[in-house]
């Protein structure tokens, strides 16, 4: 995939307008965690290092649903990317009117400006052709850098690229980096390990990675689906019905294309789902009538180390077991602290896979934790993401 990005644009004396992801978690009015507006900073002082550019910085914020709600201003974010940027950052009070008018004519070269959260208007998501002409008109060029709202087009992520020159930040050029060899070559082997609640949900994701997979693994709720099928007995576990027969003919697949499958062969159970049930280890693959399996046992920890060792890349997605629950977090637990400690290319998505290793304070020894959740699952599944799209050659 090859994408325009902001190294190869000229920004010198430029008006920049810049999509970021600033979508974080507020608590009493405050920032309650900056990690998302940090992941941006480093395109943003790329762009103001450039002599004479100005930068209009613009974002979403939670779900206003088209409404000029002040609950969901930027302010607040405003005044925390202002400390962390260290620089005065001036903060609009609508996305399009007169005033901001005044404010984007006004603004000087060095300069910042942080515009009101775009989704005030339904034009927004609607990805209204006018309203994207109108935030174009603000600046010279574009810069997309938010990941995570990559997969939606919007008029902030994919309809204003039509009317002005436009490039990818650096965290969406990181994105890529780490995601698109996954679906073209990965390095081999290359194990993908998916996991979560849902065979529905992350079908698409196993069939995409299965054409470049070497071995993949299979936990978490999902695989129970996957062991009735094949005739094994899964007690009161998680199971879809409905998708027996997607499940069967996956393992078909994998089988024809000589891909190695590693599914739970033994399990810790539990008599009801919650948090202080007590953990029952059952030493087989069968699960006996009554428990419900809730993470993987330690036989299926252990042939998953053992594959990961020659691996050379590796994609997780998905807890192995109900993470959530201290007694049922060792599965994931295992997994991710082995795939910190490999000499391997490794990459981490989806929101709770992402909680998990930072749960187990493991982000920093992990090549890639990305920034998206649906974004980096639709990458994964093959889709094309319209705000990456509108940025390559
Ligand atoms: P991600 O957000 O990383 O893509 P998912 O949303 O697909 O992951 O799945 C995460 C959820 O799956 C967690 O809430 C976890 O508790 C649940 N889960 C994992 N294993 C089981 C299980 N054995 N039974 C029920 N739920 C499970
Ligand atoms: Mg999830």
């Amino acid at each position: 995939m090859n994408l325009r990005t902001i190294k190869e644009a000229d920004l010198k004396n430029k008006k920049v307008i810049m999509r970021v992801d600033f979508n974080v978690p507020l608590k009493n009015g405050e920032v309650k965690d900056d990690t998302r507006i940090r992941a941006a900073l480093p395109s943003i002082e790329y762009i103001l290092n450039q002599s004479g550019s100005s930068l209009i910085v613009m974002s979403h914020l939670g779900r206003p649903k088209g409404t000029k709600n002040l609950d969901y201003s930027m302010a607040p974010v405003g005044k925390r990317f202002e400390e962390l940027l260290g620089k005065k950052v001036k903060i609009a009070k609508d996305v399009i009117g007169a005033e901001v008018e005044k404010d984007v004519s006004s603004l000087k070269p060095g300069e910042v400006l942080l515009l009101e959260n775009v989704r005030f208007y339904p034009d927004e998501e609607e990805n209204n052709p006018d309203f994207a002409k109108k935030l174009a008109s603000y600046a010279d060029v574009y810069v997309n850098d938010a990941f995570g709202t990559a997969h939606r087009a919007h008029a902030s992520t994919e309809g204003i690229a039509h009317f002005l020159p436009s490039y990818a930040g650096f965290l969406i050029e990181k994105e890529i980096h780490f995601l698109a060899p996954l679906i073209e070559n990965p390095e081999k082997p290359f194990v993908s390990i998916i996991g979560g609640a849902k065979v529905s949900s992350k079908i698409t994701v196993l069939e995409s990675l299965l054409r470049t997979s070497s071995t993949v693994v299979i936990g978490g709720g999902m695989s129970y689906t996957f062991l009735k099928v094949l005739g094994y007995k899964i007690g009161n576990s998680l199971v879809e019905d409905e998708f027996l027969k997607t499940a069967e003919s996956f393992l078909e697949k994998a089988k024809k294309q000589n891909v190695n499958v590693i599914l739970p062969s033994d399990h810790v159970c539990a008599k009801n789902f919650s948090e202080d049930a007590e953990p029952v280890k059952i030493d087989d693959i069968n699960i006996p009538d009554g428990l419900i399996g809730m993470d993987i046992g330690p036989k299926t920890v252990n042939n998953i180390i053992n594959c990961l060792k020659a691996a050379k890349s590796v994609v997780w997605n998905g807890p192995m077991g109900v993470f959530e629950f201290d007694n049922f977090s060792k599965g994931t637990e295992s997994v991710a602290k082995a795939l910190a400690s490999i000499n391997a290319v490794t990459v981490v998505g989806g929101g709770d896979s992402v909680s998990a290793i930072n749960k187990f304070g493991l982000s920093s020894k992990i090549s890639h934790v990305s920034t998206g959740g649906g974004a980096s699952l639709e990458f994964l599944e093959g889709k094309t993401l319209p705000g990456i799209q509108i940025l390559t050659k």
